[in-house]
């Protein structure tokens, strides 16, 4: 049987070189864990424009749609800001994302308990957090028509459409409920029900679902502004929590900042089974291309290694492994390594992104 195969786009600013030390792991597992991977490397954002004048050529377009999972590093900077929105960098993600019809966004907020005091929220309240967010990414509010700016006798008027079919609420609720099974076996789904029809269908669709297809499965509904309030008081209620597309954006970015540093947030975006199984696949850290400390060896390179650990987790169905890495990550930042993002108040002495990435590399030497 051939390797599993994964396409890497490093993309532009910090995307490089937080993705090398991802490479690192890569070839640690293939070496050490006998879980090699076939690895390609190709362009994207203004990396992709610099060599092709577009952010992403269809030839990589196909590959990123044959591989196993897609590992993306980030896009974007200064040098591309005033280009034609058409090739911005940021539309070679957005490609990415539609072609590969990745609707189920997965964004984990977990709050490593050596980084619990950096979060706004008493250590308590989020020492140990380990949830996750499932976001419709492809359809709602931000795709639907009718939409735009119009003119209505003297003044301007601006529309956007809520929309969800059945079956584009029934997969995202599928996943979500797929997911709290390898988890702790619980699912909120969170929209506006009490105010909005598409929020009534949303919460029909994923009860009945539920019923006829995840009953062992625990299922919760929640307006989704009490969710919101409900995340800062006592968020460790939750495990997975599956909503919209709009609601989605919102709450698993201040679900994300419960935990602190953007330097430590991994996502995984997830589509329909290809034919092996394996569900087209893009894993990429939250953050950006931070220009302003590119090349500088200050970028903290966690958020890009725990998407790799999502990706044993979610492509390639090795929990074990991907615990492994998370663990290993923990250890280092309880013996008190940090990358300058890390340091709180009080200072310190940074570790650059690639002793990070070898201080890790130790740790995971130490699980075996
Ligand atoms: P950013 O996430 O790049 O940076 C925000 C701040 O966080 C900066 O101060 C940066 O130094 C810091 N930071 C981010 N990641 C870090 C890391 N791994 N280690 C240490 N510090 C880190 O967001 P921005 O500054 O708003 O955007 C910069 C560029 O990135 C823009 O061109 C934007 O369009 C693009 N962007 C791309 C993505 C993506 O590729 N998915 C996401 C967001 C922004």
């Amino acid at each position: 049987m051939s390797n599993p195969s994964l396409l890497i786009l490093a993309g532009d600013g910090i995307g490089p070189e937080v993705m090398n030390e991802v490479k690192k792991i890569i070839g640690w597992y293939g070496e050490k864990r006998d879980l090699a991977f076939d690895v390609e490397e190709d362009l994207v954002g203004g990396a992709a424009y610099d060599a092709h004048g577009t952010p992403l050529t269809d030839a990589t377009m196909e590959r990123a749609q044959n591989a196993d999972a897609v590992l993306l590093g980030a896009v974007g900077g200064p040098k591309y800001d005033t280009l034609d929105f058409s090739v911005k960098p940021e539309r070679g993600l957005l490609r990415l994302r539609k072609e590969m019809d990745l609707f189920s966004n997965l964004r984990p907020a977990q709050c490593f308990d050596a980084l619990a005091d950096f979060s706004s929220l008493k250590r308590e309240v989020v020492a140990g957090l380990d949830i996750m967010i499932v976001r419709e990414l492809t359809s709602g509010v931000y795709f639907g028509e009718p939409r735009g700016i119009h003119k209505e006798g003297n003044e301007r008027v601006g529309i956007n459409t809520q929309r969800y079919t059945e079956s584009e609420i029934a997969r995202v609720a599928r996943s979500a409920f797929e997911l709290a099974r390898r988890r702790n076996n619980k699912v909120c789904s969170m929209e506006k029900a009490n105010v909005m029809e598409s929020g009534v269908l949303w919460r029909q669709v994923v009860t009945e679902i539920h019923e006829a297809e995840y009953p062992d499965v625990e299922l919760s509904h929640m307006y989704a502004d009490a969710g919101a309030m409900q995340l800062c008081r006592w968020p460790k209620q939750f495990d997975v929590i599956v909503t919209d597309n709009l609601f989605g954006d919102l709450l698993s970015d201040a679900a994300a900042m419960l935990t602190g540093s953007l330097g430590m947030l991994p996502s995984a975006s997830l589509g329909a089974p290809m034919a092996n199984g394996r569900p087209k696949a893009l894993y990429e850290p939250v953050h950006g291309s931070a220009p302003d400390i590119a090349g500088q060896g200050k970028a903290n390179p966690i958020a890009c290694i725990l998407s790799f650990a999502m990706a044993l987790r979610y492509s390639f169905d090795n929990g074990d492994e991907a615990t492994r890495l998370e663990q290993a990550v923990e250890k280092v930042l309880a013996d008190g390594k940090r990358t300058a993002d890390l340091l709180g108040p009080e200072g310190g002495t940074p570790i650059s992104t690639a002793e990070m990435g070898d201080a890790i590399i130790a740790a995971l030497d130490a699980s075996i």
